[in-house]
């Protein structure tokens, strides 16, 4: 495996170089930073470069499809479980080029969510795809219908069920009184033309059945332009209303740095949601920046094809925590 080192640990400025393609990928928020979660992550990353040559947005689904076909990622497989005690998908890949955006919601039954969404994107002039009728839309274009139960997660339900049948209260967040998180994967792409994202998740355990994160939620959850292409994970409901990914987008385009523009986020999210949150981002300088205010966030980035070692998103936890 080739590596490169990380020259500074947030930022990652490529702008002086001649850097042919980036792949950034996190893989939710709160997710384990331990080898094994690592070397999926790389491999996916690694994925998507193979592929970046030819098309930014089949390198993008390329790279989430092997973290929804992980027992160990909030998405595909490993999706957590609803209070209901069945998964319920959100997806969503954006183009910065073509600003085409497309995403499912509450799927269910399908292994890959993000390539229903990119056939939505490819084949429809639907934007969002929601339940029964993403369910639908997926049989229609092939995809067989997939059990997205792992054991890890229906034990991790069950136990998450008794607690609360026996009265014992998680802590909860502040801003939604949801006791359980989840931690989306998300992927963000610059291919030296233009910029892209996507995200993949099976959103927060014991969520009510029907509940929509920000993974679909365009500038909230995620944005790409010909400026940046950005991804978040964290409680959704707090990236939905304060329309995050779009600051970031904003922010960048109004001359902050990657890493700037994400600390100056979750700042803003901080105060205005007591939320916790992760964030990666690429600009169309090249530029990477990642950063949170939780317990952990792994991230992984490949620049022409080679991992930088040792990368480490910005750790806001002590500034901005919310416990
Ligand atoms: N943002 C996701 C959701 O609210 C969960 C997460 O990323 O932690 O569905």
């Amino acid at each position: 495996m080739r590596l490169l080192r990380a020259s500074c640990i947030e930022e990652i400025p490529y702008a002086q170089t001649k850097v042919m393609g980036i792949i950034a990928v996190h893989g939710g928020l709160d997710t384990s930073r331990e080898k094994q979660y690592l070397e999926i992550l790389q491999e996916a990353a690694l994925r998507g470069h193979e592929l970046l040559s030819k098309n930014r947005i089949q390198a993008l689904e390329a790279v989430l499809r092997v973290l929804e076909e992980s027992s160990k990622f909030n998405c595909g497989y490993g999706s957590v479980l609803n209070f209901d005690g069945v998964v319920e998908m959100d997806a969503a890949i954006i183009d910065g080029v073509s600003s085409r955006f497309a995403a499912v919601a509450a799927i269910r039954d399908v292994q890959h969510p993000v390539s229903v969404a990119r056939a939505l994107m490819e084949k429809t002039s639907s934007v969002i795809l929601a339940g029964e009728g993403a369910v639908k839309f997926a049989r229609k274009q092939g995809f067989p219908t997939a059990n997205c139960v792992s054991d890890e997660q229906r034990e991790a339900w069950q136990k998450a069920r008794k607690s609360l049948a026996r009265g014992e209260k998680p802590a909860q967040n502040l801003y939604t009184g949801l006791a359980y998180y989840g931690d989306t994967v998300g992927c963000v792409i610059w291919d030296g033309a233009g910029l892209a994202a996507a995200s993949s998740t099976g959103g927060c355990l014991l969520k009510t059945p029907g509940r929509i994160g920000d993974t679909p939620s365009l500038g909230g959850g995620i944005f790409a332009s010909k400026t940046s292409a950005v991804v978040c994970t964290g409680i959704g409901e707090a990236f939905r209303e304060t329309l995050t990914a779009k600051y970031v987008d904003e922010k960048i385009a109004g001359g902050s740095e990657p890493q700037q523009a994400i600390k100056s986020a979750l700042r803003r999210l901080h105060e205005q949601k007591k939320a916790e949150g992760g964030i990666l981002a690429v600009d169309a300088r090249g530029r990477v920046g990642s950063a949170f205010n939780a317990g952990q966030f792994p991230v992984v980035v490949v620049v022409d094809g080679k991992l930088l070692d040792n990368y480490q998103p910005g750790n806001l936890r002590q500034e901005l925590s919310v416990h």
